[in-house]
Parts: structure tokens; sequence; C-alpha cells
């Protein structure tokens, strides 16, 4: 076997499927030769993605459930009703994802899949040599999408942790309409955390607690606070666990673009794609990926591709690690004040990184000033 590739996409999850299905879709890349290095099958639903959006895009066909109507629970239990404008709220189910894109690759002659663990990578000239515990591999370009352990510690740095059950009652208890997007109406404890409720049907729900906390909770501590809130704050008295979901997402602002080289671009998670205010990454992945394409196809670095995160926002999410992690004010009280005082759609395209500073105003105003000064002053000083 040539062992010589253009590309070589190390890790086939979320961003390297993501790039592979670009690739084998795409004119441009049918005479490339492609490979993707990845130790496991990608066969189960280890991962449900939701995110919000406003336009149609490309997997929308494995949308597994969408929801118009949205709540948000504040710290005091009052509930808001979401004005999302033409927003609405989606879910992917990870199994869906990988069988819909796995298919598609291994009808694709110009790609290759390897089932193996990467040990090692190495630039040599102007080749990546990538080494797994039976081969060498080398490419032209390395897109890196597993994730190394990297110290945070002198940074605003916090993982976002989670445990969700997708449970099944024996009446009809949910509105499969509405889905509740934040629920701080639970003790805070010392960190920020919240419930969401994800309606599948009337009797069917994805129900889950989020932490912004660097201590992770322990798989009793979870079971406790899961049950504690479906039977106590659901009143859901009769259940069944049908799956669970458990989860770590780093939320920091760590410069992750400074270990891309001009061949090996990091992707995904390591890619530094996980917005660090919310947690959320699939979409900015979409949009990293879809980037990373262009830049490919019109003869620009790929490594330029991450210029679509602007040192703006990044700026925004460093003082929000910061007021947070300070607790300068409570998470759940940032958050409820930014959904108190504006629209969802607008903190949604702000969260989308798509606001001008006008309009980042609406979002910034709704919030306590001197806190945040002092977080900026901290940030420069
Ligand atoms: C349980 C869970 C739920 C999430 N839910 C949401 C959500 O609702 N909304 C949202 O926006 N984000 C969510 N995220 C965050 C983010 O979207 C996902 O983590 C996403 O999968 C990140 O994509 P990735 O490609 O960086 O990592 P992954 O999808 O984890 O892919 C990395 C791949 O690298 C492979 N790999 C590991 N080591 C090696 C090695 N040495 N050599 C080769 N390959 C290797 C792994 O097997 C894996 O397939 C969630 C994350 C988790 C964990």
């Amino acid at each position: 076997m040539d062992r010589q590739y253009d590309y070589i996409l190390g890790g086939g999850g979320t961003a390297g499927l993501t790039l592979a299905l670009l690739m084998a879709k795409d004119s441009f890349f049918f005479d490339k030769r492609i490979l993707i290095i990845d130790p496991q099958p990608k066969n189960t639903n280890d991962r449900t993605f939701c995110f919000w959006k406003n336009d149609i895009f490309p997997l929308e066909e494995i949308i597994y459930k969408k929801w118009d109507k949205l709540s948000f629970i504040d710290e005091k239990g009052q509930e808001l009703d979401l004005e999302l404008g033409d927003y609405t709220y989606n879910m992917i189910r990870g199994i869906d994802f990988y069988n819909h894109i796995n298919p598609i690759l291994k009808k694709a002659p110009h790609i290759d899949q390897v089932q193996a663990k990467i040990i090692q990578i190495n630039e040599i000239g102007e080749t990546v040599e990538v080494q797994t515990a039976q081969e060498k591999y080398f490419g032209r370009y390395f897109f890196k999408s597993y994730y190394d352990k990297i110290n945070l510690s002198n940074y605003n740095s916090t993982i976002q942790h989670f445990k969700g059950y997708i449970i099944e009652t024996e009446e009809g208890f949910f509105d499969p309409e509405r889905s509740t997007l934040m629920d701080f109406s639970i003790p805070q404890e010392d960190d920020t955390r919240f419930f969401y409720v994800l309606p599948l049907s009337p009797t069917k729900a994805l129900v889950e607690i989020a932490i912004f906390s660097n201590e992770i909770a322990t798989n009793d501590e979870y079971d406790c606070w899961l049950k504690d809130y479906i039977t106590n704050d659901l009143g859901i008295q009769k259940f069944t666990i049908e799956e669970e979901e458990l989860g770590q997402i780093p939320m920091t602002d760590y410069p992750f673009k400074n270990h891309d080289t001009s061949q090996i671009i990091h992707i995904g998670t390591g890619g530094g794609n996980v917005k660090p205010s919310s947690g959320y990454a699939f979409m900015r992945i979409q949009k990293h990926i879809y980037k990373i394409v262009e830049c490919l196809k019109f003869g620009d670095d790929p490594v330029n591709a991450k210029r679509i995160f602007s040192s703006k926002f990044k700026w925004y999410d460093r003082i929000f690690l910061n007021v947070i992690l300070k607790n300068r004010v409570k998470g759940a009280a940032v958050f409820s004040a930014m959904f108190h005082r504006t629209p969802a759609k607008h903190i949604f395209e702000f969260l989308d990184e798509e606001t001008t500073f006008l309009k980042d105003l609406n979002v910034i105003y709704t919030q306590k000033k001197w806190p945040f000064i002092k977080a900026v002053f901290d940030e420069l000083f």
C-alpha cells in the first residue's frame, strides 16, 4: 500500500468526519489522496449534539429533533419564554452522524480509513510523518482532532462536565414542542450549574445536568442530582432510564492556535473550537471545517481558517471566564440577566460571533458594570 497522502486526518470524530465528508463530496479533492486514522469504529451513540441555528445546513437530513419553542428558568424559578425569531434548537444523535458519513467515505475511492491509534507525528521538511503502532504514513497536511492533555492552569479555564439520561415515562408528561435550554433553579454550590430538558416525545426526554467547575463529579453524585431533579423538580415519580450520556468539555482562553504549524492544523476541541463562554462546539467545528476547505480550494494556508474566530469575541470570552471563575458574579446571574434583558435571538447571534460592536452592546449592557470592568483591568494588567 502506498502510504503517501495529500491529507491525513488524525481522529475521525466530529471534526475529522466533517472534513472528510466535504472532501468526499467536493470534486476539488477527487484527485487527492486522503487518509483517516482513528482507533474507534465510531458505531455507538456516544454523544448528542445540540445547537441553535437560523439557516438550512448540510446535515439537515440527520436532525433527530427540532424545537422552535425554548424556555429559560432563572435562579428564582421564573420561567421565560425565549424570543427565538427564526432560530430553532436542534439535536443530532452521534450515531446518526457517524452512520450518515461513514458509508459515504467507504464509497469514495480517494479516501482510505485505518483503525489505529496514532502514537507520534513528526514534521520532516514539507511532509508530516504519522506513526501508528503498525505503520508509518506520510502527508502534506495533517489535521489533528484528538486532544492532548494541556496544562491550562495559567489561563482562565474550567471544565463543563455533564451527565444526562434519556428517560421514558409511563404517562405523557412532556411537551415535545418546547425544550428547556437552561434551568438554574437548583442550588448553585460554588460553581455554575444548570439542568436542561429536551423532550423527544410526550413520554421521552433527555434530562441533563451541566456544571462549570474543575472538580469533576462522581457518577453517584450525578445520579443523585439527576434523580432528585426528575422526581422533585419535574415531578415525575415513575420513569425508566433508556440511555446515559457523560462528558467533559474544556472552557478556556488557552491559545490553541499556537500549536498549529504550516502543515499540522488542529481542529475540533484541540483546535480551540469550543466556545469558551458556553461550551458549545458543534456548529463552530462545522464553520471552521468549511473555512479550511475554502482555504485549501482557493490556495490559502488552511492555518488561516481560524481567523473566522475574531479576537474581539476571544476577548469577551476571556472577560466572561474571568468574571465567573473569580466569582465576581455568579454564572447563573450572568445568564439570567442576559436572557431577561435581551431577546434570545440576539444572544444566539452574539454567541455565534456574528454581531457588530453596536449589537454587542445589547448583550454587554445586560450585565452589572463593575464586576466586568474589574475583570477587564485584571486581564489587562
Ligand atoms: C458527550 C458529549 C456531548 C456533547 N454535546 C454537545 C452539544 O450538545 N453541543 C455542542 O455544541 N457540543 C457538544 N459537545 C462538544 C463537541 O461538539 C464534541 O466533543 C465533539 O465531538 C468534538 O469533536 P472533535 O472532533 O474535537 O472530537 P471527537 O469527536 O471526540 O473526535 C476525536 C477522535 O479522535 C480519536 N482519537 C483519539 N486519540 C487518537 C489517536 N491517538 N490517534 C487517532 N485518533 C485518535 C477518537 O477516537 C475520536 O474519534 C459534546 C461533547 C461530548 C463529549
